[in-house]
Order: C-alpha cells, then structure tokens, then sequence
C-alpha cells in the first residue's frame, strides 16, 4: 500500500540532549570531527544506516536510547563541550573580524549548486564542491557571506549500472523536512514568498529554505508549492535537467528571485543586506538585472543603475568549454523578460544587448549568459591562473583594440576546503607534530610555516599512515563493488571473488570525476594491452579506482562508462580495476586519502582548475597530471609528474589522444611504479615518503579554500565594495553621462602624429640607458585631456613587430589644443631593455571611478603612417 500523505515526526529530545538539534541544523558537524563523533556515538549503527546524517539519525534513535543517553554522564559532557564549542565558532572574532576596517559588510555568494554534504545533495561536480567549500572557508574566516541556490527536489541524480555496464539514473525524492533545513518566516510565522510574473499572467511562487553552514547562511528557493501551477512546482525539480525554457526559468528564480529571498532574509532578520554580489559562474547572471530593476524603481535611469550595479558585482567564470555556459534564443528570453513577463520598467533590448555575443563568430539571436555576466561585473576572474590567460583569450572579442593580456579578467585559482577533505588520520598526524590547534590553523587559514613541521615526521608513520588509508579505500571498494553487483543483478553465489578485489599493497590510482568528454575518462583504454601488462605485472603492478557520473542526456558520456565498466568486468583484471558507481562527496572523502597516485588526463586546456587532486594532495596522495588548470601552476617535479601533451600543435585529436596515452604509460611504467616499489634496507620506499612529504609541505598551504577565500576578499570583494560605496546616484549618473559622452566623441579620438628624437642617445643610436623624447599630436573629438590618457605602449617585438611584456608610461598633455582642436602630449621613454624593442602610442578613456583602462573597451590606436618614428622598431 501506498500512503496518501507523508510527513516526518520529529524525535522530541530529553532535556539534557537538547542540544543535539542545534549540532545537527548547522552544517558545521560536516567538516567538524569531534561533532561527528558525537553523533556516531548515539548509536554507531544507527549512524552508518542514515548515511552519516544527524539529522537522519535523530528520527531514527529510540525513545529508550534517548533516555538512556541523557542520564550518561560521559555523553553529555561530550554533548556540552560541543555545543560550546559551536557557540565559541558562530560568535568568535575570526580573520575577517581581525582585518582593517573598509571591508564589505556582506557578500551575496550565488551559485546553481552547493556541494556541502552528502547528506545535502545539491551538487552534481566541481562547480558546487567549489561553492560548498567557498561557504565553509568564509565561515571559518568569519567574512560574512549569504549564499544563494536552488533547492532540487531531485538534487542531481543517483547513478547505478545495468548489467551490461549503461548508466542508470534514479531521481530519489528529497524531503526538505528531512533535510538539515528550515523554511523563511515572516514575524507571523508564515513563510516569507518570493514571486515572478511569467508571461500570459502566470506567476512563479517560491519559499525559501535555509541551511546553516557554521556562520554563513544559504538561501534556498524552492518551486514547489502549492499555489503554482504543474509547470512551475517543477522548476526546481532537478539540477541541470530539462529543456531550454527550464533552465531559463530556473535561472531567472535563481538570480532574480535570489536577489528577492536575500532581500526578505535582511528585512525579516535585521541583517544589514550585502554591499557585493558575487556570481559564481553565468547561470545566476540575471541578479544583475534585478538590482538594476530595483534601483530604477527608486528613479535611477538604466545607464546609472547599470554603473552601480556593475561596481558591486563580481563574475567568476569556470569553463573554457563552450557546452558549460548557457546560451539562449534572444526571443526567449524577450518573451521572459519583456511587457508582459518579469522586470517590468527595465527595457528589455536594453537587457538583450547586454547578452549579446557582439565579436567574430557570435550568434546574432542569441543571449549568452557569460558574456551578460561580463558586462553586468566591473570584476571578473578565472579560476587558475592558466585559465585566466585562456578566458581574456576567449572573451577578448568583446575589447577589441586590446591586447588578451589586457583584457580584464584576473585570475583566483580554486582551493578546497581542508577540515572537509584531510581524513581524521591524516589530521591526527599532523595534529600530533604540531597540536591540535596550530594544525587547525594550518588547515583553515593556512601560512606555510606550520605546514614545514611535515618534514620532521618519520617514515615509518607516513608509510603507516598511507598503508592505513590504503586499506580502508579496498575494504569501502569491495563494499561498494559488491552492492553493485547485487543492483546489477548478480547472486551471492556468484560474487565470492569480490572479497579479493585490491590489494592494500598494490600502488592504487585514483582517477574519479564528471564525465564530458574532455575529461578523457577512457584514455587509459587507448592500448588495452599495455594497459593490462601494468595491472598485472609480476613485481610492479598498478590497480585503479576509476568513478564518474555522465550527463542524463549525454550518452557518449555513457557510452565511455559502459567502456570502462566492460573493461573492468573482465575477469582478467577483475581483481586489479572497479568502476564504482555514484561517485558523490561521501565515497569522495574515501577515495582520496585511500590512493597512492592522483590521475587527471584532461584535454589542456580546457580543465578550467580541478579541484579533486588538491584535496587528494591534502592527504599525501601524488598528483600525475596533465599541465592543465591548477597543475599547471604549481606542479614540481619533487612531488608529482607531468604528463606530456601534444596541445598547441596541428595535432588531431585523435592522433593526440594516442601520443599523451602512450606518454602515460610509460610514466607509470618507468617512473611512477619503480619509485613506489623501490624499498630501501628499511622496507621503506624512502623517495616515494619523500614526495609525500613535499606534496604535504609545498601543496598544502597553497590549495587551501581560506587562502582563496582571501584572495577573492582582498583583490575583488574589498575593492568592489569601495567602488559600490563611490557610487551614490548621483555619482552614478555623472559616471553614465560621462561613458555615453565619451562613446559619443570617440570616433572622433585619433592619434594624428608621433615624433620621436633620442634626447639622451650619445651619439645617435638606440642604446641601453638611453632615452627617447616622445612628442604626440592626437585629436581628442571634443574631450578634455581629463577624459583620456595618451600613452606609449613599449616592449620587445616578436619578427610580425607584435608587441610582448609591454609597459605603458603616461603622456602629459603640453599644449592645445590647436585650430583643429588637437592636442600635444610629450613624455620620456627610457630604453630599457636590449635587442628588437618597439613602442606604439595610443588614447583610451580614463576616469577615477573606472577599474581598468579597457573597461569601456574603446582604444584609439594610430594609423599606419602617422609621422616620423611612429612605431619604431630598433634591432
Ligand atoms: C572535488 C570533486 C569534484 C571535482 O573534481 P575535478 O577534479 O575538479 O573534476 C567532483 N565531484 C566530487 C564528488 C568532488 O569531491
């Protein structure tokens, strides 16, 4: 029989425990190893049946448990330090409190995903780990953070196998009373709603939902209620599901309505509200546009609300792949977004151009959500420094006259979150060396000294330590392999072989991660053979551990599954290589401190960062790696290997597939395997240990969530702040009027004339240490020299005279303007370099309220023949 209606009983706590509702509401127990402690010791098994969920937990304890825990003496001493401690956490001054005043009073963080806890299935890969681990870092820095997300009644979704190896999808239903969740109220109790026009009259209603992660709040909206329609409850069914006109509306609830729910939060909590809005990646883009909406409700005009809006905004792009960012059809969004759907007051092709890919190549009907992302964010950043490189690259069409090096997207290359990710027996260690408190430190605010202690610790314990994780990762892969199997069909009697599959001995690869195609799941099975002589090898041999979940609606994706579990189901190697599948946080967390070796194949350079080889790293794993994302960065040979690519050539993928596999072997073979089984007279591998150390020692501090979280607090969010803050209304109009002045007369800006005369060249040559007297004639239309800087761009040259790791040194204005309305500029250009040397002049906009000479995009370059020495190359 099915029930009719559903609803969760809350367990009612014996005075003495009733804290533990408090400790299991706030995600902090997540990454908080004393608090989990606690709760395993309600009721051990009880804790391993809820999958580790206090929140599960508690509706699953026994009334005479309970009673029997509160009158344990021991229980509620532990009980009491820990919630003392929580109360310690959510009130204490932390990093931020320690800073100098200016900082933004809050930050609205907004992301399509939060991968926070398996017991909050919100994520479906890097993307939202990435957001989780950005909340939990603020919170242990004390920056006062909101989030904002979705909350998916289905989450992602559940992957298990059929027997011939296709992925199959399971869409649980997730219950947000039983969830680590509690819903917006207004001060009568009733929950706070947010609601969107949609065309034709209808409407979108949401509630919201809020998880406490330690400090940080995370708004979560939620479609599903009653009073919308089918269509509408469905919103927020699942992540990344469903059509065009589905994403559009989970977009616009996300940005729109996020904007909406942090509003309510603020006015029902008396929180002070955000200075900075930061997007992570496009799909929360429309934010912009809300905030846009609402100051034009207090009488600003589109171009100043724009300015204002942009000063507060932060865009962080994730993806060079072209399949991540959303695009829609331009009347999509119109229809949503004109007359008759939502932002009612805001023009909508105002909006439209906003979005509109205006470079070689772009689609004229459609709206990017990048690109809107671009415009509606004075500050923008990629997520490794190689990938900011490939984003000014990418988007430099939309700051035509600029060099991609000057395009202005800067770079925060990603960290993970260390409490979250370092196993229990790791920190031990570490916390043994070192004491708990300074490890912690080390762990959440980072600063290498405190990872130098990692030299002093013996051997013998680093290989304890790695034989140990090794161990627990086979025993929670036969587990996993066997529940597999049983889903896939097979009997008891038939799987007697699992308990034989791994080898705590045997050196173990990892390779676990989303499965596009770029990612290369299966180019370990480019020659099967070889691969199979490694797996097996008599001394030497390798095993693997490979997991990843496709895309629902990318069956290449799951074709390369099928490939790999077909593979691995072979009795050969049966022994030697699993897939498990639904890879999430909670086999994540095993997976990598249980392997000896990191793999990550990627085409370079389309991996935007990767996140999983830091937090492998984190616990002593070696990172063998493509130089692509955050490897690229900081790889060294003492603590890694770098797998030899063939990008940049004319090489077809194919072919290119066929060289990095071949290269990947041989490392294994030659390199990574010798090193592993190299035992010295100790029975130590003493070089292996030492990469372990390195890897600890060197990559430890720098893959560190709160050394990013920092670096967004003071190059992007402190900043952002102060630029919001000098935009009063009036300020913001004075900044619109001036850029549509500026745009207006910039035809006209020209640089007319450049003379050169070598002022301090001893005898007439180009020499080090001399200087050359720049004099520059250039029109400015009908601007004052207030409103530009002329300037000599000066550098080495490349044989096609481009200029490289070029210096700009400002003109000072000497003169006009003249009957034309032209104006002399002069300045001094040192010679500062030897060999091909070359300058150029140029004009751009330039404003104190500006965060960068290309904001406007608009550049006056001269013509080819513009005087005498213009351009002059000496060699
Ligand atoms: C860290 C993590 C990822 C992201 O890994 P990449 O290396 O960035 O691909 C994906 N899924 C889970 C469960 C993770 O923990």
């Amino acid at each position: 029989m099915k029930a009719i209606r559903r609803f969760t009983v809350r367990p009612v706590l014996p005075e003495p425990l009733r804290p533990l509702s408090e400790l299991a509401r706030n995600l902090r127990w997540s990454w908080h190893p004393e608090t989990r402690e606690l709760f395993r010791s309600v009721d051990p098994e009880g804790w391993r049946a809820a999958g580790e969920d206090p929140v599960r937990l508690l509706g699953s304890v026994s009334a005479a448990r309970l009673a029997a825990l509160a009158e344990d003496r021991r229980f509620v001493r532990s009980l009491t330090a820990c919630a003392g401690d929580l109360a310690d956490y959510l009130g204490g001054r932390r990093w931020y409190q320690e800073q100098p005043e200016g900082l933004p009073r809050a930050i609205a963080y907004f992301s399509p995903e939060f991968g926070i806890t398996a017991a909050l299935p919100q994520y479906s890969g890097g993307l939202g780990i990435l957001a989780g681990d950005h909340l939990k870092s603020a919170s242990d820095l004390g920056v006062p953070l909101i989030g904002v997300g979705l909350l998916y009644r289905h989450g992602y979704f559940r992957q298990s196998l059929s027997r011939d190896g296709w992925q199959q999808e399971h869409y649980p239903v997730l219950d947000p009373n039983e969830l680590p969740l509690s819903l917006l109220r207004e001060a009568d109790g009733e929950p706070a709603r947010i609601s969107l026009h949609l065309p034709g009259g209808r409407a979108l209603h949401a509630v919201v939902w809020i998880a406490r992660v330690g400090r940080v709040p995370l708004l979560m909206l939620d479609s599903d209620v009653e009073e919308n329609g089918p269509g509408e409850r469905d919103v927020t069914d699942r992540l990344y599901g469903g059509g065009s006109e589905h994403r559009l509306l989970q977009e616009m609830l996300l940005g729109i309505g996020g904007v909406r729910a942090v509003r309510a939060y603020c006015r029902i909590t008396g929180h002070p509200g955000p200075e900075v809005f930061h997007t992570n990646e496009g799909h929360a883009g429309f934010l912009g546009l809300e905030r846009i909406r609402e100051l034009a409700g207090e009488g600003l005009e589109f171009e100043a609300a724009l300015e204002s809006v942009r000063a507060g905004t932060v865009f962080t792009t994730h993806t060079p792949v072209p399949a991540g960012i959303d695009r829609f059809d331009r009347e999509l969004v119109a229809h949503h977004l004109g007359d008759d759907g939502e932002l009612p007051g805001v023009d909508v092709e105002k909006i439209l151009r906003l979005g509109m890919e205006t470079y070689p190549g772009g689609e004229p009907n459609l709206f990017n959500m990048a690109v809107m992302g671009l415009r509606l964010a004075q500050r923008a950043n990629g997520v490794s420094t190689l990938h900011g490189e490939v984003s000014r690259e990418m988007f430099a069409g939309l700051w035509p006259g600029f060099d991609p090096s000057e395009v202005p997207i800067t770079s925060v290359t990603n960290g993970v979150h260390a409490p979250t990710w370092v196993a229990p027996e790791v920190f031990r260690l570490g916390a043994r060396q070192i004491g708990a408190g300074r490890a912690e430190d080390a762990l959440t605010v980072g600063g290498s000294p405190r990872w130098d202690a990692v030299a002093d610790i013996p051997d013998n314990e680093i290989w304890e330590l790695r034989r140990e994780l090794r161990e627990q990762l086979v025993l929670e892969v036969r587990e996993r392999l066997y529940a597999s199997w049983r889903t896939r069909g097979a009997g008891t009697a038939e799987l007697g072989w699992v308990d034989g599959v791994l080898d705590p001995d045997v050196l173990t690869i990892g390779f676990a991660r989303r499965v596009p195609s770029y990612k290369r799941l299966t180019l370990m099975l480019r020659d099967r053979d070889r691969l199979m002589e490694l797996l097996l090898h008599p001394t030497r041999p390798v095993q693997i551990v490979v997991a990843g979940k496709a895309h629902p609606a990318d069956d290449s994706g799951k074709r390369l599954v099928q490939e790999l579990v077909r593979f691995a189901d072979d009795p050969r190697v049966r022994h030697r290589i699993v897939f498990l599948p639904d890879y999430g946080m909670a086999m994540a967390k095993k997976l990598y401190p249980g392997c000896d070796v990191w793999l990550n194949n990627p085409l370079r350079p389309l991996e935007a960062c990767g996140t999983s080889g830091m937090k492998a790293a984190l616990n002593g794993c070696l990172n063998l790696s493509v130089l692509d994302g955050w490897w690229d960065e900081w790889y060294e040979p003492d603590f890694g290997w770098a797998i030899p690519t063939a990008d940049g050539s004319a090489t077809d993928e194919d072919r290119r597939d066929q060289l990095e596999s071949a290269a990947l072997y041989d490392l294994i073979e030659d390199r990574v395997a010798p090193r592993f089984y190299d035992r010295g007279e100790s029975g130590l591998p003493g070089r292996w240990i030492e990469m372990v150390r390195e890897t600890l020692a060197s990559l430890g501090p720098k893959v560190l969530a709160g050394r990013m979280v920092r670096e967004y607090v003071e190059r992007l969010y402190a900043p952002a702040a102060r630029a919001h803050r000098d935009l009063e209304p009036d300020t913001a109009r004075e900044l619109a009027a001036w850029k549509a002045r500026v745009r207006a007369a910039w035809p006209q800006v020209a640089v007319d004339h450049v003379e050169a005369v070598a002022a301090t060249a001893p005898n007439g040559h180009a020499e080090l240490g001399s200087t050359l007297a720049l004099r520059v004639r250039a029109g400015l239309g009908g601007l004052q020299p207030d409103d530009v800087e002329v300037q000599a761009v000066a550098g080495r040259v490349d044989a096609a005279d481009t200029l490289a790791e070029a210096r700009t040194v400002a003109l000072k204005p000497a003169g006009g303007p003249d009957l034309e309305g032209r104006w002399v500029y002069e300045g001094p250009l040192a010679l500062d370099r030897t060999g091909p040397y070359g300058y150029t002049v140029r004009v751009l906009p330039a404003h104190r309220l500006l965060a960068d000479g290309a904001d406007l995009g608009l550049v006056a370059l001269p013509t080819e023949a513009t005087g005498e020495g213009a351009g002059v190359l000496m060699r």
